[in-house]
């Protein structure tokens, strides 16, 4: 089975993300393809021992239409089967022009493929409380898989050369980007943290956050959050994890004053250990906790700060 993988640049490397969906795909068959899809600036890079192509797109005519119409002729010179894209805004979108030009269904929010003869994928429903398995049974298969589904395995990323590229079909750039906002970062990052302190509405008001990041400092960790906090204005979306934020899998997750709704827990229960801190005891989190501790934030934290 021909299977490709669509890559994404991420600030200038292949991104874990990429790395996870290629590891999958050389589980599954011998012959994967990656095509990476990267602005002007971003290095051209290939994984030794894969076919390789490369797509550069810039910020005044970034189009998923004229990537997709690349990909398209890719896939029939190359009697592609399958297409296996990241869930991420760019991999969305290309998903769904590639359904449409191949008249064929896409499976979004993957967490696994389960086997390739008959094709099931897997996907997690109820807020990750139920699996559910899908056959796919059409020519081209086109699978949308959440980060952090697939073991990530060293890979050596090598530079190709620009033979490689794939060109853009001009008549499609057809949109003109006016303003490109790029969200300052600073500190230890959701994705590729071992650590993780997270916040959630027990923490009372956003001021108090002050303790959380402290402890996230002290530890060398990225913070996260919960929606109920990100809706009300305390910390950026950048910054959610569960069913509509991130996927996360460090060694070590410390839930602060986060109750545990399944929308939360679908995006950290994978992690190696999970620590919570909240005043109930009843709090669904534990379910899921190695550790846990039953105070009060206020409290507990600023303790920890001062131990630690
Ligand atoms: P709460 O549920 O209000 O919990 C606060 C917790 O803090 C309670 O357990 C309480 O006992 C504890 N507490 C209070 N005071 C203290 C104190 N002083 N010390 C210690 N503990 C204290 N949520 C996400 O997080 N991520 C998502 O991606 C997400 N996606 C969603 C998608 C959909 C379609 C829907 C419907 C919901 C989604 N949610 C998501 C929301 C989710 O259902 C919960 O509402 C949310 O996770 C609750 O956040 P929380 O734990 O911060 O708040």
């Amino acid at each position: 089975m021909n299977v490709l993988i669509i890559g994404e640049l991420n600030e200038n490397l292949l991104s874990n993300n990429s790395i996870e969906l290629v590891s999958k795909a050389r589980d599954i068959t011998k012959n994967v393809f990656l095509c990476t899809v990267g602005t002007h600036d971003a290095p051209d890079v290939a994984i030794e021992g894969i076919e390789c192509r490369y797509i550069k797109t810039d910020t005044n005519t970034l189009s998923t239409h004229a990537v997709a119409d690349t990909v398209k002729s890719f896939i029939d010179q190359n009697s592609i089967e399958t297409v296996i894209l990241p869930a991420t805004y760019m991999g969305r979108d290309l998903a769904a022009f590639l359904s449409v030009d191949f008249d064929c269904p896409v499976v979004a929010n993957a967490i696994d493929i389960k086997s390739i003869e008959p094709f099931i994928v897997t996907t997690a429903i109820n807020g990750g409380k139920e699996l559910f398995n899908t056959e796919i049974k059409s020519n081209i298969k086109i699978v949308v898989v959440r980060p952090k589904s697939f073991e990530y395995s060293e890979t050596k990323v090598t530079s190709i050369d620009d033979s490689n590229l794939l060109k853009l079909n001009e008549s499609h750039l057809d949109v003109d980007i006016e303003n490109v906002n790029i969200e300052a970062k600073s500190g230890p990052q959701l994705e590729d943290s071992s650590i993780i302190v997270s916040a959630g509405r027990g923490l009372g008001e956003a001021n108090n956050l002050s303790i959380i990041y402290e402890l996230a400092e002290k530890l060398d960790a990225a913070v996260g959050a919960t929606r109920a906090i990100v809706d009300a204005g305390w910390v950026p979306y950048s910054q959610q994890v569960g069913q509509t934020g991130k996927t996360v899998k460090p060694d070590v997750y410390i839930a602060c004053g986060i109750s545990g709704a399944t929308q939360h827990q679908v995006g950290m229960k994978d992690s190696k250990y999970i620590i919570a801190i909240n005043k109930d005891e009843d709090a669904p989190i534990f379910q899921i906790a190695d550790y846990g501790i039953v105070g009060d934030v206020h409290q507990v934290i600023p303790k920890l700060n001062s131990l630690i």
